[in-house]
């Protein structure tokens, strides 16, 4: 089990591996290592929360209220960031209680987290405002943050993942999920570079509508310097297949970075199978996001051991 003492390395957001060994060695591939922000979470959530928890101190609320499945690193992160900030937080968790916590919520009760749990109908009302406007007055008025931080101040904060080393690049790989930092990213990004957008979940392009919805609320002109990659899901959100697990057992093997299987496994396969196929011209310089989310593997593992998947163990004992 992780622990919710480990301190968060922002600072650790500027290393850079190279993957171009891996990859062939035609092309140089490089990896921001935003998963080395904290040991078993990483990554995007703490960029997109920046500005969010800001904004909540300055308005001097004492916490606030927020959404997520029970597996979900958002809810890890955003329950962590709660603790270092001194606020007080809630998990509307999707789905009934368990008579055992999963490792990510029983992280986010040691956090201090209150956990509330409702059905996955109810949850379904997430997005709408009048829900959330109930939902705060049940809970002291907080304030409520979307599920996976996504609004347009998690879109500024994701926006400063790049800094002014990471432009030297043709390309940038990210993986999505509500499209908040793939957003974040493409208005950093000069017009000429391309960003790279995997998709995960199994659905046709629900990012481009995303970014285009964000850049609008946030009075930016719409972007076109990315491409959505929508047939890297490889069977749907949270969905493992044992040749995802291969690849990612053989990555870290070669690479020496483990990545979490629910977006940067999957990214990484796509990107794997697009180099492969001739997408990119010789020479293209090609900046790999990994966005965390490590502390995803502990619920699979908790899975495994009720023969889930037993390979998982096996991955990670190697
Ligand atoms: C939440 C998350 C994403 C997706 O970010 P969005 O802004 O929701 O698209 C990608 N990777 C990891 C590890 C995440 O936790």
């Amino acid at each position: 089990m992780f622990s919710s003492d480990e301190p968060l390395n922002l600072d650790a957001a500027g290393t850079i591996t190279d993957l171009s060994p891996f990859f062939g060695g035609k092309l140089t591939v490089h990896m921001k290592r935003l998963d080395l922000i904290h040991p078993v979470l990483g990554g995007n959530k703490f960029f997109k929360l920046k500005y969010i928890i800001k904004k909540i101190k300055e308005e001097g609320h004492p916490g606030f209220i927020t959404f997520g499945g029970a597996y979900s690193n958002h809810i890890a992160a955003s329950a962590l960031t709660a603790k270092l900030a001194g606020l007080k937080s809630t998990g509307i968790i999707r789905g009934e209680n368990h008579d055992q916590l999963n490792p990510t919520l029983s992280f986010a009760e040691k956090c201090g987290m209150k956990l509330v749990y409702i059905s996955r109908s109810d949850y379904k009302q997430r997005y709408s405002e009048k829900y959330q406007d109930n939902i705060s007055k049940e809970f002291d008025n907080l304030p409520v943050i979307p599920e996976g931080g996504s609004n347009i101040l998690g879109v500024k904060g994701a926006s400063e993942i790049l800094n002014n080393n990471d432009f030297n690049y043709d390309y940038y790989t990210v993986p999505a999920g509500s499209g908040g930092t793939a957003t974040g990213l493409a208005i950093s990004l000069p017009v000429k570079k391309k960003l790279i957008v995997y998709q995960v979940l199994k659905a046709k392009d629900i990012i481009t509508e995303k970014i285009e919805l964000f850049c609008s609320e946030m009075n930016l002109q719409s972007v076109e310097n990315y491409e959505i990659n929508t047939g890297y899901h490889l069977g749907g959100f949270g969905k493992l297949s044992s040749e995802l697990i291969e690849f990612i057992r053989s990555f870290e093997q070669q690479t020496g970075v483990l990545v979490d299987p629910v977006y940067n496994g999957k990214m990484l396969y796509g990107l794997f199978d697009l180099i492969k196929s001739g997408y990119f011209p010789e020479s293209s310089k090609i900046l790999v996001i990994n966005t965390g989310g490590g502390q995803g593997w502990y619920g699979f593992i908790q899975k495994a051991s009720k023969n889930y998947l037993s390979n998982i163990n096996s991955l990670l004992l190697n």
